[in-house]
């Protein structure tokens, strides 16, 4: 019998996550199909409760679900606990669900390496995403600078979540982060109305907007005219996505073919 897996959210039909999931099903021959589902705000648990009469698997879940999700689930890993969102649910036993959250390690795997003694890393808003990154750095060790619109929500992140080498502030005052930080992460969804940040020089440095495709393409070119080294969301897209199916099949599959896929796709809608 085919198993379903499947994406929850609301907006759902831009996900890029049926292409990277049937992409590595189809690669490792796994009788299972992965769908994108449509369900609104506050019905995740009855949701959960019809997928549970349909041979279901698991399920991904995006906004704006996530911090519901973790509430629907019976057990929970203690990183999706203390981010207070998933992203990862595993069916365990009718009226039992498994929450876990991939977004923090699918991070870091973008991010790739770095040194915690010499990175100054700052993060630009405090939204669900930010949740998980700054979850995922200060479970390394390393110190970060969270700057937001509503400083409220970056002081209670930063609070919450934080260590004493965590620090906070308005957004406003990127400029005066930014040239003693080595790497800056943009997790704000200024892009979807079409704002970008000015950028002083980059000299290298790294700039990761964890959007992509047209949302995050003005801040990307800008930031690679000043001379940033630039890295879009899809490398986290597509790692949080292996974290998932890993979680689900106890496999990591092939990183790199599904980035190919979803560049592909999102070139083609550019
Ligand atoms: P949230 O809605 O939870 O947070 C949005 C953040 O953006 C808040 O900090 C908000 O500030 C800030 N913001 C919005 N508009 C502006 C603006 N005009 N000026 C300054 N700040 C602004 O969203 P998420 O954190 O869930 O997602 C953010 C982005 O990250 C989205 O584009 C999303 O697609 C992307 N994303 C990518 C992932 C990946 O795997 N690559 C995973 C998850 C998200 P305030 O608090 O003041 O409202």
């Amino acid at each position: 019998m085919t198993k379903l897996l499947g994406v929850i959210g609301d907006p759902i039909s831009h996900s890029l996550s049926p292409l990277i999931h049937n992409g590595w099903l189809r690669d490792n021959r796994i009788d299972a199909a992965y769908e994108a589902m449509h369900v609104s705000a506050g019905e995740i648990g009855s949701a959960l409760e019809t997928l549970e009469s349909r041979d279901i698997l698991g399920v991904n879940v995006t906004l704006p679900h996530k911090h519901d999700a973790l509430a629907a689930c019976t057990e929970a890993t203690l990183a999706a606990a203390k981010i207070g969102a998933a992203n990862t649910l595993t069916f365990k036993a009718p009226g039992e669900w498994h929450a876990d959250n991939t977004d923090a390690p699918g991070f870091m795997q973008a991010l790739g390496a770095i040194d915690a003694k010499k990175e100054r890393v700052l993060i630009l808003g405090a939204g669900g995403s930010a949740r998980a990154i700054v979850f995922a750095l200060t479970n390394d060790c390393i110190p970060i600078t969270l700057l937001n619109r509503t400083v409220s929500k970056a002081e209670a992140l930063a609070r919450e979540l934080g260590t004493d080498q965590t620090s906070f502030g308005d957004i406003t005052q990127y400029k005066e982060y930014i040239e003693s930080s080595t790497i800056v992460i943009n997790t704000t969804s200024m892009g979807y109305d079409g704002n970008i940040l000015e950028l002083p020089a980059g000299h290298k440095r790294t700039f990761f907007d964890i959007s992509y495709g047209k949302v995050a393409a003005p801040q990307l070119g800008h930031a690679a005219e000043r001379g940033w080294q630039v890295k879009d969301g899809l490398s986290m897209l597509v790692a949080q996505a292996a974290f998932s199916f890993k979680s689900w099949f106890g496999m990591m599959p092939d990183l790199d073919k599904a980035l190919q896929r979803c560049q592909a796709a999102v070139k083609a809608a550019l």
